[in-house]
């Protein structure tokens, strides 16, 4: 681009910056959740300017005439994170995936898969969940234009971190595609063949402005996995780019290699050994473990037409995801919370990613850990900690409000929404 091209760019964008009018007011916070230091502080104030927060105070810095909204009765957090959602793909409980996505990749017009996917978004909102990592199963870069069109104030919903198409094996993770019919995974994957491929598909990614890069470590539940050589050369030109990568894994080996291959995280992982669990702590690789509530259970098998009562793997599933989490945190692996609720069981998106907190409590995590995984430590492995899930000077203006006792009543408490301001824009606000 010739430079004075490029001047002019810069100057306009100066302009509209400089002229545009910025709200300012204070928030007067009950307690104040310090996601950093994992703890609460009282008597705090939170000056806002625009979109940004400009300085936590004590409440007699608040100047006579200033504009103040008064959350003196609650619980004042940052934004929460989902760090793993589907927001582009939808499914009946009682139908396949491999189904599901070739219908969705076949009958669906993109445009309408996207517009649906606006509407989905916004009721993450409704949660108090400001941003969200969206890995995959979502097209051709649509997360890519659904994040734009949020950014640019089209489309209401949190801060999207979008992955494009993952990156994995052939295949995919759709199993029993026959051979003629592999051009269509190649719709929802981008399948990778060599060493050189994988630096390829990581570039296109970059072309694309993804912000982060997901892989298949393994493609269960199909058949196919990356090597290790394929893996560190994604990492590679990833991280060049500054670009953070997480990879899917359920078997034990795939996290292993993933971990090996450098990975800065490893999502599921139903299936990880200790020694596996060791390394990533080791190499500060985070876990996102995307188990389900006994009642989000209940619900999905009723919907497909089980009886859960009769599904006695239930109740080793609950037991191996819990053992799983607590010897995670006792190697010291950073856990960061992640639903993956993509399966349509009636009730809005963002209520439905909200189980994961259910899903980390009942398996006995303590809820000031649950609310950090859920904020700093999920911003911190997007580099992002100095913007989202924090509340300090220089932080984006994503606040929440809740009413009730958080450490005591923990569940009852995150769904007693009260406040909801993500860039400085208010979408919720009830009064006392
Ligand atoms: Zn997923």
């Amino acid at each position: 681009m010739k430079a004075f091209l490029i001047y002019m760019l810069l100057m306009i964008g100066y302009t509209i910056n400089v002229s545009s009018q910025e709200k300012e007011f204070y928030l007067q916070a009950g307690l104040l959740y310090d996601s950093q230091e994992n703890i609460m502080l009282e008597n705090r104030v939170i000056h806002v300017i625009g979109n940004k927060i400009q300085s936590i105070e004590d409440p007699e810095k608040i100047p006579v005439d200033a504009e103040v909204i008064d959350l003196g009765e609650y619980t004042v957090l940052p934004g929460l994170i989902d760090a793993h959602t589907h927001v582009l793909f939808s499914q009946e409980p009682q139908d396949d995936f491999t189904e599901e996505s070739i219908a969705t990749l076949v009958l669906e017009n993109p445009a309408l898969r996207t517009l649906r996917g606006a509407k989905s978004v916004k009721s993450y909102l409704d949660v108090g969940i400001t941003s969200i990592k969206d890995l995959g199963n979502s097209g051709l870069f649509l997360d890519v234009a659904l994040r734009d069109a949020i950014n640019e104030g089209t489309v209401d919903g949190p801060r999207i971190f979008a992955s494009g198409p993952i990156i994995g094996a052939p295949g995919g993770q759709l199993y029993g595609v026959s051979h003629e019919h592999q051009d269509l995974v190649g719709l929802e994957y981008r399948i990778i063949t060599s060493v050189a491929d994988a630096k390829n598909a990581v570039r296109e990614h970059v072309n694309q402005k993804v912000d982060i890069i997901k892989i298949c470590a393994d493609n269960l539940p199909n058949n196919t996995r990356l090597t290790v050589d394929e893996m560190k050369a994604i990492v590679e030109t990833a991280h060049s780019y500054d670009l953070t990568v997480t990879a899917h894994s359920v078997t034990n080996q795939s996290a292993w290699e993933a971990a090996t291959a450098g990975v800065d995280g490893i999502e599921h992982g139903f299936n990880l050994a200790d020694s596996t669990l060791a390394l990533m702590a080791q190499k500060n690789i985070y876990l996102v473990p995307t188990e389900n509530s006994r009642a989000y259970m209940h619900s999905y098998y009723k919907l497909s037409g089980s009886n859960p009562e009769e599904l006695t793997w239930l109740n080793r599933y609950f037991e191996n995801s819990k053992n799983r989490l607590l010897r995670a945190i006792k190697n010291g692996v950073p856990i960061v919370a992640g639903s993956d609720n993509y399966t349509d069981i009636r009730i809005p998106r963002g209520a439905s990613s909200r189980d994961m907190f259910r899903a980390y409590y009942e398996a006995g995590m303590k809820p000031l850990d649950i609310l950090q995984a859920a904020t700093f430590v999920s911003a911190k492995h997007l580099n992002k900690e100095n913007e989202i899930g924090i509340l300090k000077p220089g932080s984006f203006a994503d606040i929440i409000a809740v009413k009730g006792d958080l450490e005591n009543d923990f569940l009852n408490t995150l769904e007693n929404l009260a406040f909801v301001m993500k860039n400085g824009k208010i979408y919720l606000e009830k009064s006392n």
